[in-house]
Order: C-alpha cells, then structure tokens, then sequence
C-alpha cells in the first residue's frame, strides 16, 4: 500500500478524519480509487484556516464577501496584515467514510453497531468468518466487553492501520488484522489482497454459535427455579412453566463439545440426573473432561443462560452430599437407560 494511503488508514485509528485540500494532493495517486467506491466525498469548505501570511502561526475565521455581480471572494483576518483573500479551491475538504470502505471490500452495507467506531461488515470472501470494523480504537478500552460477539470464535476484527494493545479491547483480545495488510488498490477501487487475507487468518473454526447468538427464553416475571420442570431426552429438553413450553437442544444450550460437536459431559450429567433425580458424588458419571463439580458448574451456567433465570437451579450443598435441583427433572420415555 503507497505511503500516503497508509498514512490515511493510520488517521483513521484514531476517529473520523476530514481531508484538506493539501492531503487530497498528497493521495493524488489514488484519489480515483477512494473517490470510486465513495469512500471520499467531498463536504463543507473549511471555516478555520492556518494564516500563513505572517510570522505568527495562528488559526482564523474565514469569511465570505458576497459582491455583486462578482463570484463570492473568501478572507480571514490576520492582525498582522490585515485582510488575506482565499483560494476557494484551499477551502475545499473531504470526509473519509468508514462505512464505504466496508461495502468496497464487502460489496454490502455494513451495519454501524457502535457509533463512529464499530462496523459489522458481515462474511468475509468465501470464509465462514464474519467481519467487524473498528476505527477510531485510540484512546479507548473495553471495546470487546461492548460487543461481545467481537470475541466470536469465527469473528475477524478489522482495524485501519495499527495493532490496538489488548487494554483496548478489554480482558481478551479479538483475532485483528490492519486493513494496511489485507487490502490492494486497484485503479478502480480498493479490494481484498485474497493471499494476504488468507495468510493473515487462521484456519477456520469448527462453526459455533456464539454465545450471543444462541437461544433464550422469555419466561413470566417471577418465575422461579421450583416453578420449572425438565424433560430430557437423548439430545434435547423440554422445559414447562404452567401452560408454556420450550424444546431446545444441547448445542443451544451452549453444552456441545468445542471440537467433535458431541455432548459435553455437562449434558451426560444432566441425563444422568434425569434418570436419578440426584447427583451423588460416588454417582458413576462419565467425567472423562472434568469432574463432577465442574460438570455442574457448567450445567448450573447452562441452565441460567438459557432461561434467563437468576438464582441457583441447584440447592446449596455440603461435601459429599449429593446435588440436588430445585427445578422438578425427569427422563423422557425415549430417553435411552445408561
Ligand atoms: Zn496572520
């Protein structure tokens, strides 16, 4: 990428930029290519100009100077040498948009999820990942913990220029790639550099669903853990309050393992506690990946996720003492004996 558009993108980082007609003649090159995709439209002439017209450096007001029958003639004032005319060409400025750069690269309308700062641009090339924007990062932090699905296993986080330090994103950093790497100017437009794209992306994860994205139940204000009753099957459950059902599998529960899409052993517990209506801990459970706490944690997480409920679904317990649900749980006829 030449210089000056990499001079660009490293503005970007830091917020909404706003050409002069002097950096609009620094990027002459490839002006044609920023203006073609309308990433470069021309807006309001400037107000303030630097006075170059003394020894002084200091900023003025411009002024027009209607005049009949004549073209409308610019000025500012200087206290050194009174008043300075203006090119009216000098005045003129261009807003960069960050929205166009992601319909040039993507060939949609991205979707501005944080104001002047985060884009979701959508899938990216023929890649099942999904693309984010992030201009304007500098200075701030905790941009991840505003959007979670920035952390998505199969998101990719654009950024114009620079590498953000992991402040800025919160506690865990996303998958960011400078746009300055990926992308090629042709003379008609700004495009995906594929190989570099490619080169710079990990191979792709087993598809998720992100946290974010999975199911979740609007239960009746004031429903309780005792007001609920679970109906297991092999892969899936049904929950009931009063006269409202809810079928959901153990992958929408978040309970699928990362790798093989397999229950995790926190759903094998679960049935395991359809089938008993207890957990003891000398309870023979298949807790290959974890132990049985562990396996509760997870399901207890699982559990109030999906409903949205806040308590415990589990009453408190001492050691040794077998896990007992405060939601009433049973075994599906189909649900096959152990
Ligand atoms: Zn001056």
């Amino acid at each position: 990428m030449p210089d000056p558009l990499r001079r660009l993108f490293s503005r970007l980082d830091g917020g909404p930029v706003t050409l002069t007609a002097e950096e609009r003649r620094d990027l002459d090159e490839d002006w044609e290519a920023l203006s073609a995709g309308g990433l470069v439209v021309e807006t309001t002439p400037a107000t303030v100009v630097e006075c170059a017209s003394c020894d002084e450096p200091h900023a003025a007001s411009v002024r027009s100077v209607p005049t009949a029958g004549l073209p409308t003639r610019w000025f500012h004032h200087c206290p050194s040498v009174g008043a300075v005319q203006e090119d009216p060409e000098e005045l003129r400025r261009w807003a960069v948009r960050v929205p166009a750069l992601g319909r040039a690269l993507t060939g949609r309308d991205c979707e501005e999820r944080v104001p002047e700062l985060i884009w979701r641009l959508g899938p990216v090339g023929a890649t099942a990942r999904v693309g984010w924007l992030v201009a304007g990062w500098r200075g701030r932090t905790g941009i991840a913990d505003a959007v979670p699905e920035l952390l998505a296993p199969n998101a990719v986080v654009f950024v114009p220029c620079r590498l953000p330090a992991v402040a800025a994103w919160g506690t865990v950093p996303p998958l960011v790639v400078p746009l300055i790497d990926v992308l090629t100017v042709t003379g008609t437009g700004i495009e995906w550099n594929r190989s570099a794209l490619a080169a710079c992306l990990p191979p792709e994860p087993v598809a998720v669903l992100a946290r974010d994205d999975r199911p979740r139940l609007t239960l009746s204000p004031g429903t309780d853990w005792k007001d609920v009753t679970l109906v297991v099957e092999d892969h899936h459950l049904e929950l009931s309050v009063g006269n409202a059902r809810h079928r959901a599998g153990y992958e929408d529960l978040g309970l699928a393992d990362g790798r093989t899409r397999a229950p995790h052993t926190a759903w094998l517990t679960l049935l395991h506690l359809a089938r008993t209506g207890e957990l003891a801990p000398a309870d023979d459970i298949d807790t290959k990946s974890g132990t049985l706490k562990n396996n509760v944690s997870k399901l207890r997480a699982a559990l109030k996720r999906w409903t949205g409920l806040a308590g415990d679904p589990f009453h408190t317990v001492h050691r040794l003492e077998p896990y007992r649900p405060r939601f009433v749980i049973r075994a599906a006829d189909t649900l096959k004996p152990a």
